[in-house]
């Protein structure tokens, strides 16, 4: 078989729309290429995860965007828009599959759903390529993140402490697909509720059974 291309991307930032603080591309400390491959190989990210999955695959690796900002405001539209033309025009240069690090809550000063408008993207270059997204626990998840998406999954621990494992689940969830032995299928739907962060550890209640029947419905 041959050697397969990926592109291996992470955007990833928390806004706060309640912030002042405008999040300007120098805040993400945006690194590609040898440069990101230097700083996230074997991390516990999600971008080292997908490294490490890519690295088992004997997969060639592009990585046109390894950048991470604090929890703050908007992200300018500038930001938004140069971040997402690096990873659109890495797929546009042709790869049969996309590992992506995302964290699904952010919003641009021009964009509502930061990370559904960047796959909705990707897929209007590449309609059927597969897609794996990593996200934060604390996302907001949207019908354009699942819609172009072929695997999407999560952390799963809070204080997060399995970032790397999420990547690794996401790029070897994707992989199988790639080699045919899985279909995923995702169903999403959001519950009317209000729910504190404060009770969310999915290793105590009332998360903790939520949380394993998700996981043993998978
Ligand atoms: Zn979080």
């Amino acid at each position: 078989m041959a050697r397969r291309k990926l592109v291996v991307a992470m955007m990833m930032h928390e806004t706060n729309t309640f912030s002042p603080v405008p999040t300007p591309l120098g805040a993400f400390r945006p690194l590609a290429g040898e440069a990101a491959l230097e700083e996230f190989r074997d991390t516990n990210t999600q971008l080292g995860g997908f490294l490490q999955v890519a690295r088992e695959l004997g997969a060639e690796v592009s990585v046109p965007l390894a950048a991470g900002a604090h929890p703050s405001g908007y992200v300018e539209r500038g930001a938004y828009e140069d971040m997402c033309d690096a990873i659109v025009g890495a797929v546009r240069a042709g790869c049969d599959a996309a590992f992506l690090a995302l964290h699904g809550a952010m919003v641009a000063e021009h964009v509502d759903d930061g990370e559904g408008e960047l796959l909705r993207r990707i897929r209007a270059v590449a309609p059927r390529l597969p897609i794996a997204v990593g996200l934060d626990f604390h996302s907001h998840m949207t019908a354009p993140m699942i819609e172009n998406a072929t695997v999407v999954t999560g952390y799963r621990t809070y204080p997060h402490i399995d970032m790397g494992e999420t990547g690794q689940r996401a790029g070897r969830t994707l992989v199988r697909a790639l080699n045919g032995e899985v279909e995923p299928v995702m169903v999403w739907s959001s519950r009317p509720m209000m729910t504190s962060t404060l009770v969310h550890a999915p290793s105590r209640q009332p998360m903790k059974d939520i949380m394993d029947m998700a996981i043993a419905a998978e």
